[in-house]
């Protein structure tokens, strides 16, 4: 486990020290190789200034090694383990040979080329971040051609002479060093370039103390040849350098311990091709002044230069326009990113700040969000509900207890159909098996781009209170109208009597008065009985005695009990007969049902019109029909009118003496027969109100279904 940089107060006083250190030595052995000290006195005083700085650059770089981690940490410990190998080979040749020999032995040699081999695969490990293919294939790139051109440098500078040496340079010390020593430099250099972030100093004096060792090698190589290298000149300072700034490295301040990406790079590209051509055009320099004075300013000379230099030039402005584009396109990239996070915080807090649940569904039904309040309600965690199948974790089962199928599942209707279900009432499960109700808005999710539907979103909210709001009101209605019925009832009635001049004659605007006074009890009494019926359908206390009836005669009853109406209303009512159908119904409860239509029918239909009658089987259905020809219903309120005390106009009230409560009975009481009801109608041509019962079997009849079709004789009946 690495030990994690020090503080960063520790680290600068560690450097401090070191560079004290590093400099203190440096001097020393400067102003000793440069003294005039005997020749082999100064070669052991190199030797010595060579261990310890050799020493100093291992231990540095193994503590360094220590506080980093990944590629770093890597990276230090290949860097100690050349500066090892370096040190040892260097310390075995001084054990083995004399003095002098430190450097151009076999083993001190291969040492050298060992350690060299070594710093090179560790500086490919400070290099290991994650790069595009195009880019590590220009890094290579720049590698070959910065590499060759240095090589072409050294092999007019150097090898030319290391050659004409003949065979008294070594292999190892003659070529293959210096070769390495190339690469070394050139591995280094493009380090050095590509390095950004926290890091770059320190990895600048890794690449600084490689150059100056490379540099060194090379003077060293190109002396040996010469023959004229002595241990212990002042040349030997380059080594030594080399390791103290491998060892000030080490101690150079971090704020981090390994990089995994190098920080931004703009202008990166400007530097690299400047780098790249401008070595190439002094290799290229050093080739043509290398042919002879003579041909300094030869045409061939000034071609080669013009097309090196105008290839730079070009490559310059082409790596300029790519970083314009590239700084413009992250700008962008930067803008929109800024944009979406600020989209996601305000999606965020919206979701949260809501008092409603809502959650979002994949294709497959599967929780993909909910937010807190909805998952509060449910009882779970946040993110507990993520990846489950929300139709089968929260759907309440049916009354019976059987699992809610889930292709009829408003979720799945949402994804699969595209259906909006809005306001629909629900049971959800809580995640400690409580059920409550909920009303849900559910809506698919459709991607805007393709048209195809992602998912699905469904906002719900617990109705709990206003479920037990709606009960105790119910109740307090009941009890009122309860208690209303009785003293109203001996109220009619004394009406009644005094209306029937039980005590005798009144005089004219009494009777008006008790005339009015009676009307409106007996209108108060409807409304009561209204009251009370209604209650006793929502809490199921309706009780329906249930047998077949013919529909005709259901009719015929209705139609009867409302010819009094009609007549004061000069509308008249046409009733077809020969419905072949019976329906399991109460008799009562049907005829008040389809009192109520006629009466609505009547009292919305100017005086002089008709209003029709008839009955029909459809499928396993008889549906019993009431049409007018009045003023109609807009299309908006068709289901709204089905709700207690709801009326198309508020002056329907007052004018035509209703509560809009008798549509809300109507369907409660068939809704209880398990039939529908349903009116469909055309503003100022008229309203079909349907009546829809299931068939009872009849006896020696075959009831054919007969799907739109009149059964009666009489007027044509209307389809609807
Ligand atoms: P009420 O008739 O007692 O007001 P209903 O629930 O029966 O209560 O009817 C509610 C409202 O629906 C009526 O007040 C009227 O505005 C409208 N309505 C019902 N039937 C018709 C009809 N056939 N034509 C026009 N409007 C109608």
């Amino acid at each position: 486990m690495p030990s994690g940089p020090p503080a960063a107060r520790r680290q600068l006083v560690s450097l401090v020290v070191a560079a004290v250190v590093a400099a203190g030595l440096f001097l020393v052995l400067w102003a000793l190789l440069s003294s005039s000290l005997a020749l082999s006195v100064r070669g052991s005083i190199s030797v010595l200034g060579l261990v310890v700085a050799g020493a100093l650059a291992t231990a540095s770089t193994a503590i360094r090694a220590r506080w980093s981690t990944g590629g770093r940490r890597r990276a230090w410990r290949l860097l100690s383990l050349a500066g090892l190998t370096a040190l040892v080979g260097n310390v075995l040749a001084a054990l083995l040979g004399d003095p002098e020999s430190v450097g151009s032995s076999p083993v001190g040699d291969a040492a050298i080329a060992v350690a060299l081999l070594l710093s090179i695969a560790s500086l490919t490990w400070f290099t290991q971040v994650n790069r595009s293919r195009v880019d590590l294939a220009v890094m290579a790139l720049d590698g070959v051609i910065l590499g060759t051109a240095v090589l072409m440098i050294a092999a007019s500078l150097v090898y030319d002479q290391l050659l004409a040496s003949g065979g008294s340079v070594s292999l190892l010390a003659g070529t293959v060093i210096p070769i390495l020593d190339v690469v070394l430099a050139t591995v280094a250099l493009i380090l050095l370039r590509r390095t950004r972030g926290p890091d770059r100093v320190a990895l600048g004096l890794v690449a600084a103390g490689f150059i100056v060792y490379t540099m060194t090698d090379l003077g060293y190589a190109v002396r040996i040849a010469a023959g004229t290298f002595d241990f212990g000149s002042v040349l030997d300072l380059g080594w030594i350098g080399g390791y103290l700034l491998l060892a000030l490295a080490a101690w150079w301040p971090t704020r981090v311990t390994d990089v995994s990406r190098e920080d931004g790079v703009a202008g990166a590209e400007d530097w690299d091709t400047a780098v790249v051509f401008g070595v190439l055009l002094v290799a290229t320099m050093v080739e043509v002044i290398g042919d002879g004075p003579g041909r300094l300013l030869s045409i061939e000379a000034l071609l080669w230069l013009v097309l090196i230099g105008g290839a730079g030039v070009r490559q310059g402005l082409i790596a300029r326009d790519n970083r314009h584009l590239r700084q413009s396109l992250e700008d962008q990239v930067r803008e929109r990113t800024a944009d979406l996070r600020q989209m996601g915080r305000e999606t965020e807090v919206l979701l949260s700040s809501v008092a409603d649940g809502i959650y979002g569904v994949d294709l497959e039904g599967r929780v993909t969000f909910v937010n807190p309040s909805g998952a509060e309600m449910l009882g779970y965690a946040t993110g507990g509900l993520a990846g489950m199948v929300a139709h089968d974790v929260f759907h309440a089962p049916d009354a019976e207890g059987r699992p809610f199928p889930f292709d009829a599942c408003y979720i799945e209707e949402a994804v699969r159909s595209r259906v909006v279900t809005n306001g629909e009432e629900d049971l959800y499960v809580r995640a400690d098996g409580d059920v409550f109700p909920v009303e849900i808005t559910a809506s698919p999710l459709v991607d805007d781009d393709t048209g195809e539907v992602r998912g699905g979103v469904v906002v719900f909210r617990d109705v709990t209170s206003r479920r037990e709001v709606e009960r105790v009101k119910n109740e307090f209605l009941s009890v009122v109208s309860h208690e209303l019925r009785t003293p109203l009832t001996s109220i009619r009635g004394s009406l009644g009597l005094l209306s029937g001049g039980v005590l005798g004659a009144l005089p004219e605007q009494a009777a008006s008065m008790v005339d009015r006074a009676l009307v409106s009890s007996e209108r108060l009494t409807r409304m009561i009985n209204d009251i009370l019926d209604l209650e006793r359908i929502e809490s199921g206390n309706l009780a329906l005695e249930v047998q077949p009836h013919d529909v005709d005669e259901l009719l015929a009853i209705a139609d009867r009990e409302m010819s009094g109406l009609a007549a004061s209303r000069d509308v008249r009512l046409v009733r077809s007969t020969g419905c072949p159908g019976l329906v399991l119904a109460d008799h009562d409860r049907i005829v008040q049902s389809l009192t109520n239509l006629i009466g609505n029918a009547i009292k919305f239909s100017a005086p002089g019109s008709v209003v029709e009658l008839d009955a029909r089987l459809v499928g396993d259905d008889v549906e019993m029909r009431v049409r007018d020809r009045g003023r109609g219903i807009p299309a908006d309120r068709l289901e709204t009118i089905f709700e207690r005390f709801v009326q198309v106009d508020s002056s329907d009230m007052r004018q035509e003496g209703g509560s809009g409560l008798g549509l809300a009975i109507c369907r409660g009481i068939v809704e209880r027969h398990g039939g529908r009801v349903w009116l469909e109608s055309e503003v100022d041509v008229g309203t079909t109100a349907h009546l829809s019962l299931r068939a009872a079997p009849t006896p020696g009849v075959d009831a054919v279904p007969a799907a739109g079709g009149a059964t009666a004789g009489g007027p044509s009946a209307p389809s609807a």
